[in-house]
């Protein structure tokens, strides 16, 4: 009997609590960084809930546990921005900023019925932080008071929701994991080598779910790395060259991919905080492991000020392409205040 999760062992022990005393909460907000495994706690509780063995773990084995993990179970409903966008053109995809009150609607509209097959009815929403007010208020009564075989589990990767929304959750907030951990399950779990290991798991920012996603698509970590020596090129180009990247990430973004733009300036961002923490002597807790040299550089020759500037503006910009600004002006702005070497 196993949870099978890495790390967060509070948050594990607190559910098996809940669910060995019959106190399960109707309603629980699981939330933390992107890729930090919130996703699978989710499902491993749907999975707790409605286990054959009845105990304080699921078996992962028994059918319900097996057809939660595949996630077609029929007591188990899970929406998320990426299933609100499902069947619309990339364009009209691209536009979709918020959970709906449509949505939130269709995703419990037969809350009331009972089980199928399983115990509970288990109700997962995903990216509950881009929930609008009307999607918000639309589920505070079912978040009140559920039927009582049914359970709603909201992931976030924040927990700045309404406030009348999480009162009414059990919060369970995920935090990152020690970097060991991270270097100890990547070493065991996904087959790394300790180098390749350390350098993951320092990328990771302590994000499981993310290094082990990495391990398993070395093509996709790969591009990451590709993306990080773009964005380190763009240092020395004239503005006219990038401005082309600009141009490119923002049709990106209105092509749908909004969250790869998102991933590029969290790269950005977690390499400028490198240099500061170089700039700072503090190089244990650095992200890009391999690259200390030219992060030595970059603390050296550029103004210190102007790095942490560049920090906020990369956190502010993020927060106005989800306030829907334009994101070519957006980011050609950004460019203009790239550092620069001390006058
Ligand atoms: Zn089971």
């Amino acid at each position: 009997m196993a949870w099978d999760i890495i790390g967060h062992e509070w948050a594990v022990q607190y559910l098996r609590q809940c669910l060995a005393h019959g106190r399960d909460a109707h309603a629980y907000l699981i939330s933390g960084p992107a890729g930090i495994g919130k996703a699978l706690l989710a499902l491993r509780l749907a999975q707790a809930m409605n286990c054959d063995q009845e105990t304080d773990a699921p078996c992962l084995n028994c059918r319900n546990c097996r057809r939660i993990e595949r996630g077609n179970h029929p007591d188990v409903r899970i929406t998320s921005m990426t299933t609100q966008a499902a069947g619309l053109k990339a364009d009209e995809a691209a536009r979709q900023k918020e959970l709906k009150i449509g949505t939130i609607r269709d995703w419990l509209r037969d809350v009331t019925l009972r089980p199928y097959e399983g115990r509970r009815r288990i109700f997962i929403l995903h990216d509950a932080e881009r929930l609008n007010e009307e999607a918000s208020n639309a589920m505070l009564k079912t978040l009140e008071e559920p039927p009582s075989f049914a359970s709603l589990i909201l992931v976030a990767n924040s927990a700045d929701l309404l406030p009348t929304v999480v009162s009414r959750c059990q919060p369970i907030r995920l935090r990152p994991l020690p970097r060991q951990q991270v270097v100890q399950a990547l070493i065991e779990r996904a087959g790394q080598h300790q180098e390749t290991a350390a350098l993951l798991a320092a990328q990771s920012g302590g994000r499981i779910g993310w290094a082990l996603q990495m391990a398993a698509t070395p093509d996709e970590w790969q591009a990451s790395q590709e993306r990080l020596d773009a964005l380190l090129e763009l240092h020395r180009q004239t503005f006219s060259l990038s401005f082309r990247w600009a141009e490119e990430r923002s049709k990106e973004y209105r092509g749908g991919a909004q969250e790869t733009v998102f991933a590029w300036l969290e790269l950005w961002q977690s390499w400028w905080r490198d240099v500061l923490l170089v700039a700072a002597g503090c190089t244990a807790n650095i992200t890009h492991i391999d690259r200390l040299d030219a992060l030595e550089r970059d603390a050296h020759n550029c103004e210190l000020a102007q790095v942490h500037a560049f920090v906020s503006r990369l956190g502010a910009t993020t927060q106005q392409l989800r306030e829907n600004v334009n994101p070519q002006l957006a980011l050609e702005n950004l460019l203009l205040h790239l550092p620069t070497r001390p006058a």
